[in-house]
């Protein structure tokens, strides 16, 4: 299957409302240049060096998301590249963000990234600590909260992921209820390749798929 292919067949599938992101990570510029012509409206990347690398090439043509964790010294010219930060999991990162994006005029919409699996390791804030941090952070005039991402812990079977997206939804719904200033809950990002189904089962309306669309990785 070429790209072309394969993003037709996702986005003729792709239920009315779920935004696509193509999660580019190892792509070179020509790959993420063919599924953009192809459609794909949104690129994904892990790496603010790998998105310049593309964005050189590509630049407005598509809209770019971090879907990786940011380093705070990366984070001047990650505002420069990025329509939106999907991994916001601290105070500190987004007060760098913040900062950068004030002295370029800009408001960067961002997502929280939830640790719905609650794994040591992983990126992404604990779900019992997203309120407090989604407060603190909707205090900073230069970001815009948009929502939620998650990963969650990595299964084989793809039905092993449905409780972390439920997890994620409850905190979407609860914060979306709450109404806070300066808080639109529009975007919920989960789910890959293997998952993206089940999470739009669960409420997901943009789903981050990098296999499905390019081919494996290797
Ligand atoms: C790689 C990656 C994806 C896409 O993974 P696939 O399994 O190739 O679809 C999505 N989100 C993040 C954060 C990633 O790093």
């Amino acid at each position: 299957m070429t790209i072309k292919e394969n993003v037709e067949k996702i986005l003729s599938e792709l239920p009315e409302g779920v935004t696509l992101v193509g999660a580019a990570k190892t792509r070179t510029a020509e790959e993420i240049q063919e599924a953009v012509d192809v459609g794909v409206k949104i690129i994904g990347e892990n790496y603010v060096q790998e998105a310049e690398r593309a964005f050189r090439v590509i630049g407005r043509r598509a809209k770019w998301h971090l879907i990786g964790p940011l380093q705070r010294n990366k984070a001047k010219k990650a505002v420069e590249i990025f329509d939106m930060i999907e991994t916001v999991d601290s105070v500190r990162i987004a007060r760098e963000i913040d900062k950068r994006c004030r002295a370029i005029g800009k408001i960067m919409p961002v997502l929280i990234e939830i640790n719905s699996g609650r794994e040591e390791q992983k990126a992404g804030i604990f779900p019992e600590d997203a309120l407090e941090l989604i407060r603190e952070i909707s205090a900073l005039s230069n970001i815009k909260i948009m929502g939620l991402m998650t990963m969650g812990p990595r299964f084989g079977n793809p039905e092993d992921s449905r409780p972390y997206f439920i997890k994620t939804r409850k905190i979407f719904e609860k914060i979306k209820s709450l109404n806070l200033p300066g808080v639109e809950m529009k975007y919920l990002s989960m789910g890959m390749t293997n998952s993206y189904k089940i999470a739009i089962e669960e409420g997901a309306n943009m789903v981050r798929i990098g296999t499905l669309v390019f081919g494996r990785r290797d």
